[in-house]
């Protein structure tokens, strides 16, 4: 067996547990068992490649995973009530990969119905509390992985990150979140919710963790027609990877000012504030709603001034490492939340379409018809966000007016990622793409620290509005990691690095760098049991 709980292990995570409610199911003392192997088919970067290194931050550790990655044996509610009874037949290849090694799930954790949401709050299981304070939210939508690694009770967790629930939730709870670059780890075994820009992420106590983990669950699988793996071009992750031969290290980083931002998100709001035409009073209503939703979107992009300060430290770590900084404008970033909004409800509303009551998901009890036990199924089981979604999925998809909003999101989302790939770079042995001019972009997570429930909560819409730092990389499909610059006014402070496709391997050094001379924090109570 590979995993032993140290002594007074169990009764650290019961005491943390009770205070957070992090987990869905909590397994510490009779964890599930690593019987299933790894596929036999699991490709060059299964564990037999993976270095000893990696192998050595794995085996004999706890590790847990978010609900909607399936975990054999265990729950896979996907924080929905339609599936709270759902118990998964196989696991998800990341899982597989990582219990080849050695590593033992311990749990399944809590997380935004289906991924979908900032606070873990839309969960319709239970409530997520931060460590750091109890009475603030974890982050979303991975937040009880991100809590669960915060206090300690695992080293590392699996969560999803579809427009930035690996890496808000480690900010908030003030550890590392890496969102891989798109196809990098297998999506087999995930629930999906917006296909095209998900992924499997990690959330770690430490940069080193986060590589170890990476390196063990990356690569092509057969189960996942969009999995690859890494370029021959691209960095190395250990030293003795084979590739990494043409990589150029420029030392530079692009810095991405919130002032920035906040200038373009507040152009768009001027733009769309003048729309009115001379039409009529619906029209003008209408032009008023677009204005004030602008308005607030413009509001919510700017950060609390702890988080400004987050920033300008980790813009100082990193001169004082030796980088020279440069000023990056993103004029394009203005339009990233309506289109990742419009893409990740449009697949959304198709990827949920399953959960009928027929083929998954709780029945009622009675119904007069097919049509009837769906609809019932369905208005029992979801909660008012997941609802909204997938009403808002149907409407950008209704025929007629695909290329109003959908095909639009599209366009955008093309830009999106040239815009970026001028910066860090195209794709690895392309020689016709963009050449690399820096090693990374250095930009805020989330306009604020971890907020709190009730008054000191963020509206349901200014959430979303605020994704917009993080939910670009997920347009582009290109990696990006989260890790705590600082700690203002008793809560942590994370910023993130984006960097080109497969560049992975450079983020994490850079972020190991900062690690070593900045340690990460943890909160009041937290031990280690794992090192
Ligand atoms: N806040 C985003 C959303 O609600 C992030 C979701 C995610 O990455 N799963 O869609």
């Amino acid at each position: 067996m590979p995993y032993k709980p140290p002594e007074d292990f169990v009764s650290y995570c019961r005491e943390w547990e009770e205070k957070i409610g992090a987990f869905i199911e909590f397994r510490p003392d009779a964890p599930g068992a690593a019987d299933v192997p790894l596929p036999p088919d699991a490709g060059e970067s299964g564990s037999l490649s993976v270095p000893s290194e990696a192998k050595a931050l794995i085996a004999e550790r706890p590790f847990a995973v978010k609900d909607n990655i399936a975990v054999k044996g265990f729950s896979a509610s996907c924080g929905s009530k339609l599936l709270a009874a759902f118990r998964s037949p196989y696991s998800a290849t990341a899982v597989l990969k990582l219990e080849a090694l050695g590593g033992c799930v311990i749990g399944k954790t809590n997380l935004d119905e289906f991924g979908m949401g900032s606070s873990t709050d839309n969960s319709g299981i239970q409530r997520t509390n931060n460590p750091w304070d109890p009475s603030r939210v974890p982050g979303g939508s991975s937040g009880g992985s991100a809590a669960a690694v915060s206090a300690g009770m695992v080293p590392f967790a699996l969560g999803s990150d579809t427009g930035g629930s690996v890496r808000q939730p480690a900010a908030f709870c003030g550890v590392v979140g890496l969102k891989p670059t798109y196809g990098a780890v297998s999506r087999y075994g995930l629930v999906a919710y917006a296909s095209s820009l998900e992924g499997i992420g990690i959330l770690a106590d430490t940069a080193a963790r986060t590589r170890a983990v990476f390196a063990s669950i990356r690569g092509k699988d057969p189960m996942d027609d969009t999995s690859r793996d890494a370029p021959a071009a691209a960095p190395p992750l250990y030293a003795g990877d084979k590739n990494g031969a043409s990589d150029t290290v420029t030392g530079v980083i692009g810095v991405l000012s919130p002032e920035a931002v906040a200038k373009a998100v507040a152009g768009a709001a001027a733009i769309n504030g003048s729309s009115t035409m001379n039409g009529g009073a619906a029209e003008a209503e209408a032009d008023g709603a677009v204005s004030a939703a602008a308005r607030i979107a413009a509001e919510a992009a700017e950060l609390e001034g702890e988080v400004r300060r987050g920033f300008e430290a980790a813009k100082k770590g990193f001169a004082v490492l030796g980088y020279k900084l440069v000023d990056v404008e993103m004029p394009g970033l203005k339009y990233g939340v309506p289109a990742y909004y419009t893409i990740a409800a449009a697949e959304a509303s198709a990827n949920l379409a399953r959960f009928d009551g027929i083929r998954y998901g709780k029945r009622p009890d009675w119904a007069e018809n097919p049509d009837d036990l769906i609809d019932k199924a369905r208005d029992a089981g979801f909660g008012d966000e997941v609802k909204l979604r997938i009403l808002l999925g149907t409407f950008v998809l209704r025929s007629g007016f695909q290329d109003r909003y959908y095909l639009r999101a599209q366009r955008i989302r093309a830009g999106i990622r040239a815009g970026f790939e001028a910066l860090v770079g195209g794709p690895y042995g392309d020689p016709a793409g963009p050449a690399q001019t820096m090693d990374a972009i250095l930009l805020p997570v989330f306009p604020t620290r971890a907020f709190g429930r009730g008054s000191g909560s963020l509206s349901p819409f200014a959430q979303k509005a605020a994704d917009l730092y993080t939910c670009c990389a997920n347009l582009a499909g290109l990696p990006a990691v989260s890790f705590p610059a600082s700690v203002e006014g008793g809560l942590p402070v994370g910023v993130q690095l984006l960097g080109r496709a497969f560049s992975e391997g450079r983020l994490l050094t850079m972020v190991e760098a900062y690690e070593a001379a900045h340690p990460f924090p943890h909160p009041a109570g937290y031990k280690a049991f794992f090192g």
